[in-house]
This record gives C-alpha cells, structure tokens and sequence, in this order.
C-alpha cells in the first residue's frame, strides 16, 4: 500500500527458512505483524529482531515466488491490538496475584480446610500457568473435568473419580476462583468413594462458614498477615512444588 517506499519488511524467520530449508512455504510476516497488517504488540519491545529490510526488487521476487505476506513497507502501531495486548496482561497480573495469595492461605496453619482436595486436569491447569506466565498465550477455555469421572453402570451408575485420571489438587477458594474466572465444570473431589452429592459439599460449606465465625480477631488477624506477607516473586515461576 506504500508503493512510494522502495524498502520492505520481512520476516526474519522467514529468511532463515528460506536460507535453510529447500521449501521455506509462504512469507510469514505476521511473525511480527498483527492481523490488521501493523506491528504486533508483542513484537513492539524487540521489533528490530523479527523483520529484515530488503529492496522493493528482492520483495517483488520473494513475493511473487514464495506468496504469503503482507505487504509491509512502513510499520505503524495498531491501537486494537495494543489495547488488547494492555487488557490480557492486566488479566495475567490479577489472576497471578489472587492464586499467589490463596496459595499461601493452603499454606496457613490457622485455615482448616472442611473439604477433601478439589481437582483440576492438569492439562487446564497448565494452559492457566502458560497463559499467566507468557505474554504470547491465549486465555484458556472453560474448565472440563468431566475426563476425570467415571460411571460405571455395574455400581448402578454412581459417579467416581477415574483411577487414570490425570489431575492436579487445589483448595476450595482456589477452584472457586477458577470456575468464578473461566467457567465450566464439573467440580471434583478427591475421594475414592462416589463423588460428595450437593447436601455433602453445603455441609462442609456451612462448617467453613462457622470456623471463620468463630475465628478469634488474633486469627484473622494473623491470616491477613500471611496473605500480605512475602510479595516478592521468590517461587511463582514454578507452582508443582505444592500442586504435583
Ligand atoms: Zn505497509
Ligand atoms: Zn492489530
């Protein structure tokens, strides 16, 4: 759209395929464009590492040869794009602070906990981390545990947890938080028996009511403490050690 412009950008990626390989496919230059064709926010801060210049001539052969683009010879922000970019890392930042923080009320000695492990899939559970701790990531999708559970009609069709099922323990508030942000189900304890009905899980619901009833202001007090403590980011780069 710039014909005046007798520079283009390309993607580097691109040209290292091209250098490498017998058949480096169409030119990628979304590798550092956004999809309205200007700079991807994500590329923004080392920009200068993901495009070449090359001469209109080289373009028009490259292009005409190997297809693909876009077209590129002047780069410009993308306010859509950036303002997107802006939204998922405050996202990123808030659910990352609220899991830290309920991460350290598990670790609390004065919070008992009334209900058996929650569980999650661990493959969930790993695009939550990858999306946190990724600024390339997407959100991931509602939750679905209904890999875990298992029905097995000889038990007349009482719902149990599978023996195979690969998933990982929270706490309550943390499995509350989750399903409040993305949604989905279903909840899943970890019991071996048949899964806990809805009058079972309100019991130990009404049971954690009343302990933090009854928490004397030296409990509470020191919980706030806790949740308050230690903001620094000694451990959030890896969260298997509590959650294997
Ligand atoms: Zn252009
Ligand atoms: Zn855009």
């Amino acid at each position: 759209r710039c014909k005046a412009v007798s520079r283009f950008h390309i993607s580097r990626e691109w040209l290292h395929r091209l250098s490498t390989f017998a058949e480096p496919g169409p030119i990628t230059n979304f590798d550092f464009l956004c999809p309205h064709g200007l700079i991807s926010p994500r590329r923004a801060k080392d920009l200068n590492s993901y495009y070449a210049e090359v001469p209109s001539a080289a373009w028009d052969y490259l292009h005409q040869e190997f297809g693909g683009g876009p077209v590129c010879s002047s780069l410009q922000y993308c306010v859509t794009c950036q303002n997107e970019f802006l939204r998922l890392q405050t996202k990123r930042n808030a659910e990352l602070a609220a899991f830290k923080q309920l991460q350290k009320m598990e670790r609390s000695p004065s919070v008992r906990w009334h209900h058996p492990p929650n569980l999650i899939t661990r493959s969930w559970f790993s695009r939550w981390e990858r999306f946190v701790l990724n600024h390339d990531e997407e959100p991931p999708p509602a939750i679905d545990n209904s890999s875990l559970l298992t029905r097995p009609a000889k038990e007349g069709g009482v719902v149990r947890l599978k023996q195979s099922g690969n998933y990982m323990t929270f706490t309550r508030d943390m499995w509350l938080f989750f399903v409040n942000v993305y949604g989905g189900g279903p909840e899943v304890f970890l019991v071996h028996d048949h899964q806990p009905t809805a009058d079972e899980v309100a019991k130990w619901d009404e049971e954690r009511q009343r302990d933090l009833l009854n928490a004397t202001e030296d409990d509470l007090q020191l919980n706030v403490t806790q949740l308050t403590l230690d903001n620094g980011d000694s451990d959030h780069e890896d969260f298997g050690d509590t959650h294997s």
